[in-house]
């Protein structure tokens, strides 16, 4: 056992003695990434003396949460997007949670009134656009990128994404599912290749000229911007100017990453502590700073690169769960449209 870890234990031993029985600890299932967790788990330990398990994966956590029934361990499900938050629900797998830190932390239209998931960070889901190849204000709606104009000229990844389903679902909430089907194909039609990659990679392809608008989340921008891993990646955020659609109309498509408690938690109570403590300014700004998203907690100060290309704009305030639920019609959409083709 290495010295931090003996600390750690002592630090969770002392905090269970001078409690109940049971020993404090939570257990996370995860799709975000270990990279972010970590410290904000740290300084969560730290406060409380709470211990937190995390099992990381990229996929099959529901469905594991499903097949463990009420012998799971799992207490908490962070994610990176609202969609498996709202599965999650669907599927029942979700207990409630009430607590006033949240109500106060978290805007309404970030949390489900009932309590079964809850936003930690927001994103905008916005238009890249070249530098070189698209003026200052020649586009401003998502509506827009239909125009014949951009014919050849626009990359996405695939419409199935969870990112993309989301943006989709606003379309439908907005305009009515047959408004939102046209405005899919006309998108479609404008595609320069089939959907491929992440969203970095479409940022890539207007760097090197295969297309000149492409849709992205508003974080990739400072992981471009500040990767010293791969400083290409630099060259591909300097080559767009970052479009926040929508300004004079509803606001940009927002998204969240968030937790929801799991129906069968064995420490519901420190898991709440947990989502209580993520919704808090110092969890807040440890997200704000390690991954470019914005805090939710309002008041919360910026990164200072999103401070200096993002400030002021204006994000759509529907509340997300009417998003969520559009989720399987734009599904449908994307296979009826066959926009991955
Ligand atoms: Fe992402």
């Amino acid at each position: 056992m290495t010295m931090r870890k003996a600390l750690l234990s002592a630090t969770v031993l002392s905090a269970t003695l001078g409690t109940a029985a049971q020993a404090e600890e939570v257990n996370v299932y995860s799709y975000r990434q270990e990279f972010l967790l970590k410290p904000l788990i740290e300084a969560f330990t730290a406060e409380t003396g709470i211990k937190v398990n995390v099992v990381f994966a990229d996929k099959g956590l529901l469905e594991r949460l499903e097949n463990e029934g009420q012998n799971t361990p799992a207490d908490l499900l962070l994610t990176a997007d609202i969609g498996p938050l709202q599965d999650a629900v669907d599927r029942d797998l979700v207990a409630p949670i009430k607590s006033d830190v949240i109500e106060r932390n978290v805007p309404a239209q970030y949390r489900a009134e009932d309590g079964k998931w809850i936003g930690l960070t927001s994103r905008a889901r916005i238009i890249y656009a070249s530098k070189e190849r698209v003026k200052e204000g020649e586009i401003t709606r998502y509506e827009d990128l239909t125009d014949p104009k951009w014919k050849g000229r626009i990359c996405t990844r695939s419409g199935k994404h969870t990112y993309n389903l989301s943006l989709i679902g606003s379309m439908i909430v907005h305009h009515g599912e047959a408004e939102a089907e046209q405005w899919l194909e006309g998108l479609k039609a404008n595609l320069a290749q089939k959907p491929q990659g992440n969203d970095r990679a479409q940022v890539k392809a207007i760097k090197e000229g295969v297309c000149d608008l492409a849709l992205g989340n508003s974080y990739y921008f400072g992981k471009m911007a500040t990767n010293e891993k791969e400083p290409e990646q630099k060259e591909w955020a300097a080559s767009a100017n970052l479009i926040f659609p929508n300004q004079d109309g509803r606001g940009t498509h927002m998204n969240i990453s968030g937790a929801a408690l799991a129906k069968y938690a064995p420490h519901p109570e420190a898991a709440i502590k947990l989502v209580e403590f993520l919704t808090e300014e110092k969890a807040q700004q440890i997200y704000a700073e390690s991954n470019f998203e914005f805090p939710v907690r309002p008041g919360t100060p910026w990164s200072a690169l999103l401070e200096e290309h993002m400030s002021g704009f204006k994000g759509d305030e529907i509340n997300l769960g009417k998003v969520a639920a559009q989720r399987a019609a734009a599904a449908k959409m994307v296979d009826k449209v066959g926009y991955d083709n």
